[in-house]
């Protein structure tokens, strides 16, 4: 593998062993045996598992495996590195950094990159123009619920069924610090009131039952594009019919565009496409922001962000930050992938392979009957698998058989949807036109290939 040429990062498949090879096949062994927790697929009999391949290298929407295998990467890293992987911006950004300054001081004593970033991500958020930081979206999520149980005074949150927001929540509830402990007696844990997605009209009168109930909601969390779920796309209408009544009943709006924000669904943020009357009055942003560097953040109207500018530290602990709060490396990194972001030529090009890549996926489907439907809005998109006939119930098996044949092929997806039946496809923005063509006549082969 040494005497491979570096990856350009524009290449096609190039499949040297049936995936995944002995030598992924032995590392992720031992990976099974160091961490203890189960491995995606590798617990599964290895002919039949759709991986795991350990990856060696990667390089804009290619990724190399330890066997030598070439894969066209429609994941991005879980949507993260939305420039590709180890794009050339970020890169340089990073190691710049890296030779300046690695760590810094958290919140206490800031570094110059966070006060850039800040800066950056304040003029992107609009009206949304302050500013904490995160590493990850479920931290910035958090963030977000902390926030508005300050606010409101209100623990509850209105949530959606096919919601997904991230893993983490119970840090806050055993830490024992003056300014945690009054956070977490003022709120509590925030605890959700789930919602169909993306049908209000019935669902409201739950909403307004609880309004009037002993413990009523102080906001309302919603993915503007529902992404793990499969790809989820309300009507342009639904977000501020949406807002308005949250506004109206007195609840804030909290959009969680971890996935959806950074350009990938075709405005920066996806709420954007429905306009102003979607505005929100907070939101969670992370992955390709970044441009594949750990940053979050939440952004907030200031009138409700004020709630964190009286100087809680005393202690010395702000309820908010962390170790790695602003880190400078994934500062620096986003600074530089924001610049790119936000170009008018990719933000275009982005546009035009999002059609592309739409039509492609039509045509896919088209002529396999009503068991296998694509959805797509820009470069997000899931193919889902469910039983043809009324009952239409998840079909996991099916979408397993197509993303081992994807895999097979050196075509890297995500399983996603709710019940494990849809592949999820978020490539990278500066795919090529000529990787999504191949991606698409793989997927047909894989697809024929899984008897679909
Ligand atoms: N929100 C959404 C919409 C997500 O898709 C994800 C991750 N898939 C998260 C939050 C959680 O982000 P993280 O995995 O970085 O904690």
């Amino acid at each position: 593998m040494s005497r491979r040429p570096p990856l350009r990062g524009d290449e096609l498949p190039e499949i040297l062993v049936p995936p995944p090879g002995p030598k992924s096949r032995a590392a992720a062994r031992r990976l099974r045996k160091a961490e203890g927790a189960a491995i995606w697929g590798a617990d599964a009999p290895s002919r039949s598992a759709p991986g795991p391949i350990v990856w060696a290298r990667a390089k804009g929407s290619v990724v190399l495996d330890l066997d030598g295998n070439r894969y066209l990467d429609l994941t991005s890293g879980f949507g993260a590195a939305s420039l590709g992987h180890a794009s050339a911006e970020v890169t340089r950004a990073v190691a710049a950094q890296a030779r300046r300054m690695a760590q810094g001081l958290g919140d206490l004593h800031p570094h110059a990159a966070r006060e850039k970033l800040a800066r950056r991500l304040s003029a992107l958020g609009g009206p949304l123009s302050k500013v904490l930081f995160a590493s990850t979206g479920s931290e910035a999520v958090e963030l977000a619920l902390k926030t508005a149980a300050l606010v409101t005074g209100r623990r509850r949150v209105v949530a959606f069924e096919g919601g997904y927001h991230g893993q983490s929540g119970l840090a806050l509830e055993v830490t024992h610090f003056p300014a945690s402990l009054e956070l977490l007696h003022s709120s509590g844990a925030p605890r959700a009131i789930h919602l169909p997605f993306p049908d209000l009209d019935e669902a409201w009168k739950r909403v307004e039952g609880e309004l009037r109930g002993p413990d009523p909601p102080g906001a309302i969390l919603v993915e503007p594009i529902q992404g793990r779920a499969g790809v989820i796309v309300p009507p342009e209408t639904f977000l501020p019919a949406l807002a308005s009544r949250a506004r109206a009943a007195g609840l804030l709006v909290i959009y969680d565009e971890v996935l959806t924000g950074g350009g990938r669904t075709g405005p920066f943020w996806a709420w954007e496409r429905s306009g102003p009357a979607a505005e929100p009055d907070l939101m969670a942003v992370g992955k390709g922001i970044g441009g594949g560097v750990a940053i979050a953040a939440l952004l907030g109207k200031p009138e409700i962000m004020e709630v964190w500018a009286k100087d809680k530290l005393g202690s010395g602990e702000a309820p908010y930050a962390s170790t790695y709060y602003a880190h400078p490396l994934a500062c620096a990194g986003a600074l530089a992938a924001l610049e790119r972001l936000t170009a008018p030529d990719l933000r275009a090009d982005v546009e035009t392979k999002g059609r592309a890549l739409a039509t492609g996926l039509a045509s896919l489907v088209g002529g396999r009957g009503p068991g296998v439907v694509a959805r797509s809005i820009g470069l997000l998109a899931a193919v889902e698998f469910v039983e043809e006939g009324a009952s239409r119930r998840p079909a996991p098996d099916r979408a397993r058989a197509v993303l081992r044949s994807l895999l097979g092929s050196g075509v890297l997806a995500i399983p996603g949807g709710l019940g494990g039946n849809a592949i999820s496809l978020l490539p990278s923005l500066v795919i090529s036109r000529e990787q999504i063509d191949e991606a698409l006549s793989r997927f047909a082969k894989a697809l024929d290939q899984a008897g679909d």
